[in-house]
C-alpha cells in the first residue's frame, strides 16, 4: 500500500467515525464551542493561570515546574529521573518536541514508548506520521519487520494480532521494572492542579500508576480553568479523533493517597510516591501575546485538519521534516511556535478544508498566511 492509499483509507474511516459520533452524541459541538471560549479566557491571562495551576499541584503534594524551553525541560526531568532507570513513556507530543526519550537514553536510562504506534516509531527511529495515529504510514509487513527485532517468532507473514501480542509481552516486562512513568496531558485544570488523559490501549493508566514516580510533561497551552473544562477537552478531542467514547479517561491529582484512617489524607498509598508536572513554554507564551498567531494555541490535537488537507494527503509527514511530532496544517502552526520555523507554511495551498473540520474553529489558513508572510520577509 502506498501513502496515497493509506491516506484515503484513513480519511474515509475518520470521516465515517466522526459523523457517527456527532450523530449519536449531538451535545459534542456545543461542548466544543464552550471549550473554545474557556481556552481563549486562559490565553487572555496565561501567566496567572500558570501560577494558579502550579500552586494547586503543590497543594496536592505534587511538584510543579515551568520550563522556558526544551533544554530547561530536559534538565529538570533529567534531574528527577537521574540515570540507570527504566522509564516508560505514554504518547506525549511534548516529550517528542523536546527530544526527551533520546535525552534519557543518552543519559543511561532504558526508555520505551508504550503506545503501540509510538513504539513502532521508536523501533523505526522515525517520527510520527499523524498526531493521533503515529504509525499510520506503516503496513502490517512494515510493523512485522520492526517487531521481529524484539521477537524472533514474528515474521513478515505474522497476523496483526500476533504483532500486537508480541509488543504487549515485551512491554509487560518493562512496566514491571519501570521506575518512572512519563505521560503528557490532554488538559490541565488550573482550579485543582489535576491532569486529564485520554486513551484506548490502557498503557497510560499503567504508566501513570505502576511506576513509583509519575512525570507529566505538557505545554502551558493545555491549561483550562476548571476540572470540568479538562474533561470537556477530553470529550471533544476523542470525538473529533473518531474515538468516542474513549476506552479510558485518566485524571491524576497529585501522588497516590488514602484517607481511610480517621479521614486523614496520607500519601503515598499504592500508586506513585511522587508526581511532577513539568509545564513547558517553548514559544507558547510569546504566541499567546501575538494576536495573529495565538489562535493556534487553541488546538486540542485531534488530528482532523491533517485529513482535510491536500498537501498532507500528498506528502504526509515529510511536509515537516524536522522530526517534529506536529504535522499537517496544525503542524505548520506548531512548528513555527515551538521551532521558530516558518518554511513548512510555504507549501500551504490554502484550500481551507482544515478550518472547516476544526472543532476549535481555528482560522488555520489565516494563521498560516501570516507565518508564510513572516517567512518571506526574512528572505528580503
Ligand atoms: S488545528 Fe483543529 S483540527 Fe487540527 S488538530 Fe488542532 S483542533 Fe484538531
Amino acid at each position: 500500500m502506498n501513502w496515497t492509499d493509506v491516506a484515503d483509507l484513513v480519511i474515509k474511516g475518520n470521516n465515517r467515525e466522526v459523523e457517527h459520533v456527532l450523530k449519536n452524541y449531538p451535545y459534542i459541538p456545543a461542548i466544543a464551542e464552550d471549550l473554545r471560549k474557556k481556552k481563549l479566557q486562559v490565553l487572555e491571562d496565561l501567566p496567572r493561570y500558570i501560577q494558579e495551576t502550579m500552586k494547586n499541584v503543590e497543594k496536592l503534594g505534587g511538584h510543579a515546574y515551568l520550563a522556558r524551553d526544551a533544554d530547561e525541560a530536559r534538565k529538570i526531568i533529567g534531574k528527577i529521573v537521574s540515570t540507570k532507570k527504566t522509564v516508560v513513556f505514554s504518547k506525549s507530543n511534548v516529550a517528542y518536541e523536546i527530544g526527551l526519550r533520546e535525552f534519557l537514553q543518552e543519559t543511561g536510562n532504558d526508555a520505551w514508548e508504550t503506545d503501540l504506534g509510538e513504539y513502532l516509531v521508536q523501533l523505526q527511529n522515525g517520527w510520527p506520521a499523524h498526531i493521533v495515529a503515529p504509525a499510520i504510514d506503516l503496513t502490517r509487513e512494515d510493523a512485522a519487520t520492526l517487531v521481529s527485532r524484539i521477537d524472533k517468532n514474528i515474521t513478515k507473514d505474522s497476523k496483526i494480532e500476533d504483532i500486537v501480542a508480541a509488543v504487549r509481552k515485551f512491554l509487560m516486562d518493562k512496566y514491571i521494572k519501570a521506575d518512572v512513568g512519563i505521560t503528557g496531558a490532554n488538559a490541565v485544570a488550573a482550579d485543582s492542579g489535576s491532569i486529564a488523559l485520554v486513551e484506548n490501549e490502557g498503557n497510560i493508566r499503567i504508566d501513570s500508576v505502576l511506576p513509583q514516580t509519575h512525570i507529566s510533561v505538557t505545554g502551558i497551552d493545555k491549561i483550562v480553568p476548571t476540572l470540568p473544562d479538562a474533561l470537556n477537552e477530553i470529550y471533544v478531542q476523542s470525538a473529533y479523533a473518531g474515538l468516542f467514547p474513549p476506552t479510558y479517561i485518566n485524571i491524576t491529582s497529585g501522588p497516590s493517597s488514602t484517607g481511610d484512617i480517621e479521614l486523614k489524607r496520607v500519601s503515598p498509598a499504592t500508586g506513585p510516591k511522587d508526581f511532577h508536572l513539568v509545564l513547558i513554554d517553548n514559544g507558547r507564551l510569546n504566541a499567546s501575546r501575538d494576536e495573529k498567531i495565538k489562535e493556534a494555541l487553541l488546538c486540542i490535537k485531534c488530528g482532523r485538519c491533517y485529513l482535510a488537507c491536500p498537501v498532507y494527503r500528498a506528502i504526509g509527514k515529510e511536509w515537516i521534516s524536522t522530526k517534529s511530532p506536529y504535522g499537517g496544517p496544525t503542524g505548520v502552526m506548531w512548528n513555527y511556535i515551538t521551532n521558530n520555523d516558518p518554511w513548512p507554511a510555504s507549501f500551504c495551498m490554502h484550500s481551507g478544508g482544515c478550518s472547516e473540520v476544526c472543532p476549535m474553529k481555528i482560522d488555520i489558513p489565516t494563521v498560516i498566511r501570516e507565518i508564510k508572510s513572516r517567512g518571506n520577509r526574512t528572505l528580503s
